[in-house]
Parts: C-alpha cells; structure tokens; sequence
C-alpha cells in the first residue's frame, strides 16, 4: 500500500531496523507486473517497480514515475531517496557511475560469476563492490523516506536478486515466477499490446521466437543458480497460471512466507483495488490504478501456431518438467512435484 509521503520526508509506516526486500525473479512476460501490483496493494508494503532500472532508465533517461510524475526528481518519494543516496554528488554522475557498473555486471559472460561472488557478501571485483554498497544505501534510505517494511523490487533477473541477497541490513527473500514459455514467447511476439499510460500511448517491445526462448532459458538457468545458494526458507517458486487461478489464495501464502500477519489486498477473491504506485521503469500495465481483476490470459493457445508450440515443448523440455507443466501441448499445466 502506498506509503503517506509528509513533508519531512517520515513515511507513515512504523520503523524496522531491518528491511524485508522481496526480489522478484522471473522472465518478462511472466504475470510479474500484475503480482507485483498486488503486493504494493498490502498494508507496509512498497512496490518499487524494477530497482535495476532506476539509474539508466530513471535518471539518466528521465523517464514517468509510476505515480504519473514527469521524472523521478519531480516525484515527492524517488526525489528525497536519490538526495539520500547521492549525499551531496550530482545524482546523474552517480548514476552513470552506476548504470556502468551494472552493465558490466550484466554481460552475458559475467552473469554466474555475480551470482556466485555477489552472494557470498563481499568481493573484489570493483563494479560488484560499487553496486552492493549503492543498493544498501538505496534500500535504507527507501525504508526511512516511506517506513516501509517490506520492499517489493521486480528486477527479475538472478544477478540483480543476488546483489540484494548479499547485504547484510536486508532481510532477504526471493520469489521465483514461471510462466508456460509458450505463453511468454507468444506475448513476446505479439505487435498489438499497445497501453494507454500515464505518460501517454506505450507499445510494449517484441522479440522473435528464438532470442524470447533464449531469453526465457537464460532467467530459468540463473533462477537456478540462485536457489542452490539461497539459504532455506527464503525461496519460493510460483507458476504464473496457479496466481491467475488463485489469485487471493497465491497472495495469502507469498505473505506467509514473508512471515506477514496482514491480509490479502483482495476485494473479492480475484479483484484488486490498485493505489498509484511509484515503480521505477517496467511494464506498462505498471500505470494501472483502479479495480483490476487477476484473470489467467491463454490466448497463446488459440492464437500461437501449433509447430511454434511444439518447439517450445521440443528446446524447454527439461525445465518444463522441473516446473511442473505437461509435455502435451493440449493439457498444459501438470501436478507440480
Ligand atoms: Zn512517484
């Protein structure tokens, strides 16, 4: 739920001394930004869109908050965060110190090697240690400027989770979404899914068959890696079409494992009454606000061409099974073991 920003800059929420973050790992397409919404709904909860996004896309390319202001610097909560993590430094150099390190982070190459050295704590590579110390500013000064206590940050990638898991003032948990990578690829291809936002009409990006099947392989194998170093009880795997069949009941057991005693955000058992949010970057679905109901959308298996499905079952096979869903393309979710 959105945190009452007052003008000294003392969110409403009580204060914790350590704050919850839950990263939110998953491919694009996945039914992330709709859960993620949800979440931000919940009593002391604060859904901070995709946190990797918030120099690059945020700062240095200006773009809307989620609250509908023109830049991060004119929205009333990324306005007094970005003064606190940039203590005194012009915020844009920072962020193009940061966005930098990021991207060398975020090579294809180096990947595992931020999973493995970002989660043991500490390391000497100088873009990782960089990262790390920015994000435990960030996240501190999010959880004094708002009182939230718990993060919600849907970055959803392994490398970015890892970062979070490594910080010592967090208290860490991850999500880990899956959604049937027929319906992923498909929505990646589709050119129709232009949303109204608040900063105007925003077309959502495609990709082609193989680099969304690569794309979707590449977030399942650092999912993967993540989780074996993930200490017990901080992980928790969720298929997108168990949410969307359930969205109250999926909500109330993420809230659960959070250890949370406050109730599903749910006016009924599959609508939701969405607040302005203040993501940063993401999904245009993220500008929503009003009623929305979580429904499973499967248009993928009238529309996405049989061969196309077959592949996908063909190149995916094994992590399918590991998730639970069917082989068969007629009868797509299985029993999860
Ligand atoms: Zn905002």
């Amino acid at each position: 739920m959105l945190p009452h920003i007052d003008a000294s800059g003392a969110g409403s929420f009580r204060g914790v001394s350590r704050t919850k973050v839950l990263s939110i790992v998953g491919p694009g397409r996945s039914g992330t930004t709709i859960l993620t919404s949800v979440l931000g709904q919940t009593e002391g909860f604060l859904n901070v869109g995709e946190l990797r996004w918030l120099w690059r896309r945020g700062l240095l390319e200006g773009r809307a908050c989620g609250c509908g202001a023109p830049s991060l610097q004119a929205c009333p909560l990324w306005s007094r965060v970005i003064e606190k993590v940039s203590a005194g430094r012009v915020a844009t150099d920072l962020a193009a110190e940061i966005g930098g390190a990021l991207e060398e982070l975020a090579w294809r190459r180096h990947r595992l090697r931020v999973i493995r050295e970002a989660t043991a704590g500490s390391s000497q590579w100088p873009a990782l240690e960089q990262v790390r110390q920015v994000s435990e500013g960030l996240i501190s000064a999010i959880a004094e400027v708002t009182g939230a206590r718990v993060v919600v940050d849907s970055s959803k990638r392994a490398q970015d989770a890892a970062v979070i898991a490594g910080l010592d003032e967090v208290e860490h948990y991850v999500l880990h979404m899956v959604r049937d990578p027929a319906a992923v690829i498909h929505s990646w291809q589709r050119r129709d899914k232009t949303t109204h936002a608040a900063d105007g009409a925003r077309t959502m990006a495609t990709r082609g068959f193989l680099p969304s099947m690569v794309r979707w392989s590449e977030n399942c194998l650092g999912a993967e890696a993540l989780h074996q170093r993930m200490p017990g009880g901080r992980w928790m795997f969720v298929r997108y079409e168990d949410f969307a069949a359930a969205p109250r009941a999926t909500v109330a057991r993420i809230l659960s494992f959070l250890g949370e005693d406050v109730p599903p955000p749910f006016v009924d058992e599959d609508t939701v009454v969405l607040d302005v949010n203040h993501t940063v970057a993401g999904n245009p679905n993220r500008f929503r606000v009003g009623p929305v109901q979580v429904r499973a959308d499967d248009e993928w298996r009238r529309r996405m061409p049989h061969r196309q499905q077959l592949a996908v079952r063909a190149l995916s096979w094994p992590l399918l099974l590991r998730y639970g869903y069917s082989l068969d393309t007629r009868s797509v979710v299985g029993a999860r073991a």
